[in-house]
């Protein structure tokens, strides 16, 4: 599917709960509203739609949340995915927590790849930044996702008076292990806007004085905007992303389905397409994919943080997915 700048779009971000099990303070920090079993997509809805989007050019899926884990079944809707025509990629991202556990069943799925989010390797600022205790459980997912060869990304926020001392510590994972360690720039979208952002600029300073040999890598990695880093002495890469200071949106090869079958087709516009309305009153493939095709057709040229208000998402990134 192509939209109207041209851009090729084969790659949708799926929510499947607005759950989660952490209360990361710059995502959901309370308790907050949730929806209800009735409004979240079914799987076979989920699944009904990657089909369609598949048809439409839609290759590379991404499961995501809330936490996608905590939802029963995630896997068996992995395996589902797998199995429709012109899907190739169907991947992660988890907060680790229920990760170990799951690690069997998402390898007989034959998941491509997990993200696991992590913003510090300190237990006592982890529990700080995502109100639990559960550091230890976190690391032993990892450890074990590595251990059994899954391509594994780390996803770290950094947050200006938080982790700004996690990030050379979370750097080593990729010196040690074969993981790209990712630095995502905090967007101003829900609690986000609370927080004070740390640029990729300045984390590739701090990186430099550590790994002086770190080179800009030409080699593409997954389906992202994420540009990355190697050198000699790392077994894996350092990826960032930065959305606001270096935006990507001239590239932007995605789309977004929320837990409540909402299209949307730019992170940070509000705009989109209810999909589960027209499901629910039996509307055919054909026509659920001619609705997707209207809505790419309104997908924005660019974001426009911070400006706009009136267009700008209101939505929680737990309840978009990221
Ligand atoms: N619970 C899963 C997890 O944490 O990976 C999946 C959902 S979570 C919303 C997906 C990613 O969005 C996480 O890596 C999280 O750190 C990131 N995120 C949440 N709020 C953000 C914000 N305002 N700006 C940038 N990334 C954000
Ligand atoms: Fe949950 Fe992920 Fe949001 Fe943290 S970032 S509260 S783990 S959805």
């Amino acid at each position: 599917m192509k939209d109207l700048y041209q851009r090729e779009i084969d790659y949708m971000r799926i929510s499947i709960t607005d759950r989660c099990n952490l209360r990361c303070k710059y995502c959901m920090p309370d308790d907050i509203s949730l929806l209800s079993h009735n409004d979240i997509l079914r799987y076979e809805e989920i699944i009904m739609v990657c089909k369609v989007a598949a048809q439409r050019g839609i290759r590379h899926l991404k499961i995501t949340g809330g936490e996608p884990l905590v939802r029963k079944g995630c896997t068996d809707l992995i395996r589902g995915l797998k199995q429709i025509p012109g899907i190739e990629h169907v991947t992660i991202t988890t907060n680790g927590v229920l990760l170990k556990e799951a690690l069997p069943a998402l390898r007989d799925a034959k998941i491509d790849g997990i993200n696991v989010s992590l913003d510090t390797l300190d237990s006592g600022m982890y529990e700080k930044m995502t109100g639990k205790d559960v550091f230890s459980k976190v690391w032993d997912g990892l450890m074990e996702a590595i251990r059994m060869g899954f391509r594994v990304k780390i996803n770290c926020v950094p947050i200006q008076g938080y982790n700004e001392d996690s990030l050379i510590p979370l750097v080593n994972l990729a010196k040690d292990y074969p993981v790209d360690v990712r630095f995502i720039e905090l967007m101003p979208i829900g609690y986000g806007r609370q927080f004070g952002a740390v640029s990729g600029d300045e984390i590739l300073k701090q990186i430099l004085l550590f790994y002086p040999d770190l080179e800009k890598s030409e080699e593409k990695k997954g389906f992202g905007p994420a540009s990355y880093y190697t050198s000699p002495s790392l077994k894996g890469s350092i990826g960032f992303i930065e959305a606001v200071h270096h935006k990507f949106c001239s590239r932007c090869n995605r789309i977004r389905l929320t837990a409540d079958g909402y299209l949307k087709t730019c992170l940070s516009y509000k705009d989109g397409i209810d999909l589960k309305k027209p499901i629910r009153e039996g509307a055919s493939e054909e026509e659920i994919g001619i609705l997707m095709e209207a809505a790419l057709r309104k997908k924005p040229k660019e974001h426009h943080f911070g400006q706009m208000e009136d267009q700008m998402e209101n939505r929680r990134m737990s309840q978009i997915g990221g």
